[in-house]
Parts: structure tokens; C-alpha cells; sequence
């Protein structure tokens, strides 16, 4: 008789139930191994995703948003030839990169900078820098940065770093983010743009040993020798001791024991492959071609540093997107990008948020929705008068110039009393901006909707920021 059938043969509550589900959850593991095609892949390190505040989705609106602010400051190699060869090579890689089922959009760009640094957006939005590609020696090295860029992407750090860094400013709210000043206000700078040192390419150290790990994995399923992985980097390692290291290790700090980690990622593969691709033709054409391209000069002494966006933002479009929290619904310009903070989320266009003259962040254009703890009761004499005035005289103390233009007037929002207020502040665009400040009192605190605009452009904005207060639903 089988272990299983003596078991069975007892009664129910006798069985050993701790081995009992460890087997059930044995032939779980084995009947996925049967549909995991390579079932030697079950040894592998696995991955489990970390905490994130942000959906998929977000990492590829915000990526986009960021990508296109860098495709406007960084010098790009202007070589098609180079861009179709990285797109075709970045898209071998992905075809064995774990996403969760998510597709991404998958952009590759060649930049004419010789510093050795490549970098990926959230989203898929892959940099990589000519020095790069002049210093691999094979098309498995280069394969072998881009295969950790990826798997920052598909492990979404660029997000997960964002949300550690919102969770350690939780409470920072309305103030900060619209008015600049204090974190909050930097951080949506920081997300909403461009930057060498942004939050989203900060990278810890472990963050750094799971994409090794994954990017020696996909080599190996790509067919490429996965040990150029840590050749690369060793040699990185060699070339700058004593000397400056490459701008790569400042974005992608140096992991503890590198090569170890990945040469026992490769013993898990199976061990060293055999016959494994390590170079091609095209790659050493591409090495000359890029080699040959002009050398430009970077601009600004961090090369990378966002200058401010050139021109107002785009025309906000006419469909909506619709954003739900548990306390309502509100729909915002489809071309516009979200920013969820704990107590307070902000809708802005690209180029929306600016650095002031403070060199905080604040918003220029868009719409910021709070909720902060209110004294009184909804629909109590006085109260949303009284809480509305409370917040003009807390944002007034941390904006000296703020003045209200006009004297708070009775609105309905979605059929609740409302108080629309105007003040005028700077504008971090410069001069001076209008803000069309709206109070709603409801049982979880004073709900506020700030309209931003330049002053001489938001006439411009009118039509869409009624649009978007008409869209608002308090849930009931
Ligand atoms: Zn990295």
C-alpha cells in the first residue's frame, strides 16, 4: 500500500495535514512544471515582484512622459541603422524576458555620448550610449547590458523606487506638490521629468543583483553566452580602477560579489552552455559606424541635467481618461499624466511641473485633488466656510506671495455646496499663475480641487478644468 493510500484510509482528521498540503502543493509544482517549457528552468532563481504603488499602465504613461523629455535633451546618434539594429537586438531579448503578461512598448535609441551608461525608462523605453557600444568587445556584452536594462523594466524598479521614496514622504500632500517648497513638490518634479539622478533610475543594490540575475537568464534563453555579463562589468571594474568609474555604477551601484552571482545563476541554468552566440558581423559594422559618427560635446557639467521644457504644453485633449479613489470619480485629459501621492493625486500635461525659482518642483499647469482633516461637520453652520479658510491661511504661510483674487462664492459640486475661491501666486513658469481653489466638505475631511494655470494662459485651460470638475462623483 502507497504512503498515500495508507492516509487515505484513515480517517480525515487523522491524516498529517501539514505533508498533506506540502504534497497537494508538490503536484501543483509539478503539473506548472509540465506547462513551463524548458522544465530544466525550474531551478532558476524566480522573482517575485516588490511592493509598488503603480500599475503597469502607469510605468508605461510616466516612462513615455520622461522619454520624451530625454529624446529632447539628450543628443541622439541620428543613425537609423544603429537604432534598427539595437531595436532588433532588444526585441530577441524580450521575447525571453518574464513580464507578467505585460506588454510594453519597447523603444531603443542610440545616444551620441561616449560616457559608458545605458539606461531604461519604466515602461520599456531603452537609452543606450555610444560608448557603450564602442567599448563592448562582442555583441554578447552589449547584449549583456541591455539585458539588465530590461530586466529593471520587467522587475518595473524604476516604480518600485518611486513608491519607497512617496511611502517615506507619506503625509506630504497638497501643499508640497502644488506650491513647491517642500519633498512632495521635488518628487513630482523628479518623477514628471528628466533627470540623471531621478527616482526612477536610482537603483538599489539588490535591485542591481536581481537584474543581473534575470539578465544572465535571458541571455542564456536568447541564446547568448551569459557569462559576457559579468565579463562586462569586470571589465568596467578593471578599466577604472584608480580613475574615474563610468556613469553606469553611479545609476547602477555596484552589487556585492557581481560575478559570483552570476556564474551561480548560470550553474543553476545547467552550467556553462557549449555553443553559445558571442558575436555577429553586423555587430562589428555597427561598432564602426558608430565609431565614426561626429563626437558631441555635452552641454551641462552633469551631461544629463534637465533644462526647463521649451514652450507651454501640449493642448489638452479632448478625451478623458478616468481616475477612481475610494472617495470619487473624476476624469482627466487623456494626454495627461497622473501622479497618486497618498492624501492628494495631481493631473498634469507633459511639461506640466516645473522647477520653481526655489529649485523646487511645482506645478504649472494641471489639477491637484486633496483631502485633508477638516473641523466640523458637513452642512454645520459655517463649517466649510471655516475649513476653507484655514487651508487659504495654511497654503498662505508657505507662499508669501498668494493673495486671494476672489472672495469665495457658492458652486454645487455633483450636487454638494461647494466654495469657489481665486487666488494668484507665482507661477514657476514665471510670473504669475491662477489658481481656482474648490471646497467640498464631506464626512472623510475637506475636499479640495485646485485648477493651475499660468495666469496668461488660463483662459486656455477654463473650458477643460470645468470639464473636469463637471466629471467629479462623490461616491455616496
Ligand atoms: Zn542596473
Amino acid at each position: 500500500m502507497s504512503t498515500r493510500e495508507k492516509w487515505q484510509n484513515q480517517p480525515i482528521d487523522r491524516r498529517p495535514k501539514m505533508l498533506w498540503s506540502f504534497l497537494r502543493a508538490a503536484s501543483v509544482a509539478a503539473t506548472l512544471c509540465l506547462l513551463l517549457i524548458p522544465c530544466a528552468g525550474a531551478r532558476r532563481t524566480q522573482f517575485k515582484p516588490g511592493w509598488n504603488f503603480y500599475s503597469p499602465q502607469d510605468d508605461i504613461t510616466l516612462g513615455r512622459q520622461v522619454a520624451a523629455d530625454a529624446e529632447r535633451q539628450l543628443p541622439s546618434c541620428n543613425a537609423p541603422r544603429v537604432d534598427a539594429y539595437l531595436t532588433e537586438l532588444g526585441r530577441k531579448l524580450v521575447a525571453k524576458l518574464p513580464t507578467g503578461g505585460v506588454e510594453y512598448p519597447w523603444e531603443f535609441h542610440c545616444l551620441n555620448d561616449k560616457e559608458i551608461n545605458a539606461f531604461a525608462l519604466p515602461g520599456g523605453y531603452v537609452f543606450v550610449n555610444r560608448g557603450v557600444i564602442e567599448v563592448s568587445d562582442n555583441e554578447a556584452q552589449l547584449a549583456a547590458v541591455m539585458a539588465h536594462e530590461l530586466s529593471h523594466v520587467a522587475l518595473r524598479h524604476g516604480t518600485a523606487e518611486a513608491t519607497k521614496a512617496q511611502f517615506a514622504q507619506a503625509g506630504v500632500g497638497i501643499l508640497g506638490a502644488l506650491f513647491g517648497g517642500n519633498a512632495g513638490g521635488a518628487l513630482l518634479t523628479e518623477l514628471g521629468r528628466f533627470s540623471a539622478g531621478g527616482v526612477l533610475m536610482r537603483y538599489s543594490r539588490s535591485a542591481e543583483t536581481q537584474a543581473d540575475v534575470m539578465g544572465t537568464q535571458v541571455l542564456y534563453d536568447a541564446g547568448y553566452d551569459p557569462r559576457a555579463l559579468a565579463q562586462f562589468f569586470e571589465k568596467l571594474e578593471a578599466e577604472s580602477k584608480g580613475k574615474n568609474p563610468p556613469e553606469f555604477f553611479s545609476d547602477h551601484p555596484n552589487p556585492e560579489h557581481r560575478i559570483e552571482r552570476v556564474d551561480e545563476e548560470i550553474q543553476k541554468l545547467g552550467g556553462e552552455p557549449g555553443k553559445m552566440k558571442r558575436d555577429s558581423l553586423e555587430f562589428e559594422a555597427i561598432k564602426r559606424e558608430v565609431r565614426a559618427l561626429p563626437v558631441v560635446k555635452r552641454t551641462t557639467a552633469a551631461g544629463r541635467e534637465a533644462p526647463r521644457r521649451e514652450g507651454p504644453p501640449p493642448v489638452p485633449s479632448p478625451n478623458f481618461a478616468e481616475y477612481n479613489s475610494s472617495g470619487f470619480t473624476i476624469h482627466y485629459p487623456d494626454n495627461w499624466t497622473k501622479y497618486a501621492e497618498k492624501e492628494s493625486v495631481s493631473f498634469a500635461p507633459d511639461g506640466g511641473v516645473l522647477e520653481g525659482s526655489d529649485g523646487q518642483g511645482g506645478l504649472a499647469y494641471g489639477v491637484i485633488v486633496n483631502v485633508t482633516k477638516a473641523q466640523g461637520k458637513p452642512g454645520a453652520a459655517n463649517s466649510l466656510e471655516k475649513a476653507t479658510q484655514d487651508l487659504i491661511k495654511t497654503l498662505q504661510k508657505d507662499n508669501p506671495k498668494m493673495k486671494v483674487t476672489r472672495q469665495p462664492g457658492h458652486l454645487r459640486l455633483n450636487g454638494e455646496a461647494g466654495l469657489s475661491t481665486y487666488l494668484s501666486n507665482e507661477s514657476p513658469a514665471g510670473g504669475e499663475e491662477t489658481d481656482w481653489l474648490i471646497t467640498v466638505l464631506r464626512p472623510e475631511g475637506l475636499v479640495s480641487l485646485v485648477c493651475v494655470a499660468p495666469t496668461k494662459d488660463y483662459e486656455k485651460y477654463d473650458k477643460t478644468f470645468a470639464a473636469i470638475l463637471d466629471s467629479v462623483r462623490f461616491s455616496k
